[in-house]
C-alpha cells in the first residue's frame, strides 16, 4: 500500500510530464464568470473536463461546480469537486464562490458515505505545491477512508513537549488571526 506522501509525489511527477504538457484548443471560460481567464486556464486539464474536451467520469454538476471521479484514486470512491471557472487556488476565489464548491462537496461526501459505507470520509484541498497541489485548478478531494489505508496527513497528535503545542504560542497566533478576520 502506498503512503499518502508517495501518492502525492507520484502525482506531481505524472502531471508535470503528462497532462501539463498537453496543448489543446483554448476552452471558452466566459460562461463561468469570475475565473482566471488566461493561458493557464487554456492548458488546464480540469478546464478541459469542464469544456467536455477531455473525458471524465462525471457524478454531479450544478451551475458553477462539477464533481467527477479521480483518475488515479487513492482509494475506491475517491472523487473531486471543482468550480467550473478556473481558479488556481482558494486565494483566487471569493468566499462566496468557494461556498458553492463547499455545498457540492457536502452533497458528494454524503453520497459517498451512504453508497460506499466507508469507515469515514476525509475532505482535502491543497493550495500550492508545498501543500501537495499538482493540478492548478481548485479542487476538493473526497476520500473514503478505510481501516489501515495509510492515507493520513501525518503530524504527531500525541507528543507533549513540542514548541508548537505551547498554549501561549497558540494564543498569540490566534490573536493575530482574530484581528485579521475582524477586518
Ligand atoms: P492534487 O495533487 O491535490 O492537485 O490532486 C490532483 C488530483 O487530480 C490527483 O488525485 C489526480 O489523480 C487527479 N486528476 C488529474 N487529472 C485528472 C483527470 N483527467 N481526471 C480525473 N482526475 C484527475
Ligand atoms: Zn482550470
Amino acid at each position: 500500500m502506498e503512503s499518502g506522501h508517495q501518492i502525492e509525489a507520484t502525482n506531481i511527477a505524472y502531471f508535470r510530464h503528462g497532462y501539463d504538457c498537453e496543448r489543446g484548443a483554448r476552452t471558452d471560460q466566459t460562461e463561468f464568470t469570475g475565473g482566471q481567464d488566461d493561458m493557464r486556464a487554456s492548458d488546464c486539464i480540469f478546464c478541459k473536463i469542464v469544456a467536455g474536451t477531455s473525458d471524465s467520469q462525471e457524478i454531479y454538476q450544478d451551475e458553477t461546480t462539477l464533481a467527477f471521479m479521480d483518475i488515479r484514486p487513492a482509494n475506491d470512491g475517491h472523487c473531486l469537486v471543482i468550480p467550473k471557472a478556473h481558479f488556481e487556488t482558494v486565494f483566487d476565489m471569493t468566499p462566496a464562490a468557494f461556498a458553492g464548491v463547499g455545498s457540492t462537496v457536502a452533497k458528494v461526501a454524503r453520497a459517498v458515505n451512504e453508497v460506499l459505507r466507508p469507515g469515514g470520509v476525509s475532505l482535502i484541498q491543497a493550495n500550492g505545491e508545498l501543500a501537495g497541489q499538482s493540478v492548478l485548478h481548485v479542487h476538493v478531494h473526497v476520500l473514503p477512508r478505510r481501516t489501515d489505508d495509510n492515507l493520513l496527513i501525518n503530524w504527531d497528535r500525541n507528543s507533549n513537549n513540542e514548541r508548537r503545542f505551547d498554549r501561549e504560542r497558540i494564543a498569540e497566533i490566534a490573536e493575530r488571526l482574530r484581528s485579521r478576520l475582524r477586518g
